[in-house]
């Protein structure tokens, strides 16, 4: 298929982080003119199956995803999965385990923000939350500005949610070499999500490219809601440098948050092999 192509292949829905459910958003993206959807929740594909249902209710190509929460040189990084086998038991089982750490997690968060005046947000948070084992720091987001604490979710992320501030809690997260392990033998491509989010430096950034193509990457995402279009220049390059295929997702959560609707977002650069040519027999 052409790099000329409507695919978004990242998004979130109340399986984690989002607000829409994997219908609602496959109403929205189909209306958008999306021609290739990935529904691709944070550590969870408890709504593969009917993602893939509504896509094909819509006339959409659909390829399963996921994107894995990893820890790589201290910092957390994204993992997106295309096209895996959404009932491969050992990819199951591993973001089982990558989830499991989370309800604690949020407990320490409640008690840093406890600890600056900021009472129950544990219990605040839950109301926010569709699937009780993926309780994230954007439910807490949500909570402390329906509370009046912040005026916007980025506010709260920038003022209490990040590294330093008092409702962050330090993660250890999957591997890389295991997350790329639980999606390539499930018969998936992994891809590096939004590589100008982390802030690494060009050593580390080095690193994880080197290290992701070692263990079997194949994707990076070029054009994404997270990029800049110079950025999205910049990843070109470094696609083309490691010889990685170029992805393109919204990563749309929310209509009330997200500045990037689904599909509403440029073309891939046409020189690029877009990832969905590394997937073809596994598009439904
Ligand atoms: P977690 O997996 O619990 O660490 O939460 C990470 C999620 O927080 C990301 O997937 C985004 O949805 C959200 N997030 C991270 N940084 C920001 C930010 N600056 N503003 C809004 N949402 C953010
Ligand atoms: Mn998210
Ligand atoms: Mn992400
Ligand atoms: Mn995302």
């Amino acid at each position: 298929m052409s790099s000329i192509l409507n695919a978004d292949l990242h998004c979130h829905s109340v399986v984690s982080d989002g607000t829409l459910t994997p219908e609602q958003l496959a109403a929205r993206a189909s209306a958008n003119g999306v021609e290739l959807w990935s529904l691709t929740d944070h550590d969870e594909i408890g709504g593969q199956h009917r993602a893939a249902a509504a896509a094909r209710a819509h006339g959409m190509k659909y390829l399963t995803g996921t994107e894995i929460s990893i820890t790589f040189a201290g910092h957390t990084v994204h993992i997106v999965g295309l096209g895996f086998d959404p009932d491969d038991a050992r990819m199951k089982q591993g973001l089982a385990d990558t989830r499991g750490g989370r309800g604690l997690r949020a407990r320490e968060m409640s008690d840093g923000l406890a600890q600056v005046g900021i009472k129950d947000a544990y219990e605040g948070a839950l109301k926010f939350v569709g699937n009780p084992e993926l309780i994230s720091r954007t439910h807490f987001a949500r909570f402390l500005v329906e509370s009046g604490v912040c005026k916007d979710t980025n506010e709260v992320f920038r003022k209490y949610l990040v590294e330093g501030k008092p409702g962050f809690v330090p993660h250890r997260w999957a591997t890389l070499g295991n997350a790329l392990k639980w999606i390539t033998e499930a018969g998936g491509v992994a891809v590096i999500a939004h590589p100008a989010r982390y802030g690494f430096t060009p050593n580390e950034e080095f690193a994880l490219f080197s290290e992701f193509k070692a263990h079997g990457g194949r994707g990076v995402e070029v054009v994404t809601g997270s990029h800049s279009a110079a950025e999205a220049v910049r990843y070109a390059d470094t696609a083309r440098e490691f010889g990685l295929a170029a992805s393109r997702g919204s990563d749309f959560h929310s209509p009330d948050e997200s500045h990037t609707d689904l599909g509403q977002l440029p073309y891939l650069p046409g020189e690029l092999t877009p990832v969905w040519d590394l997937l073809a027999d596994r598009i439904q």
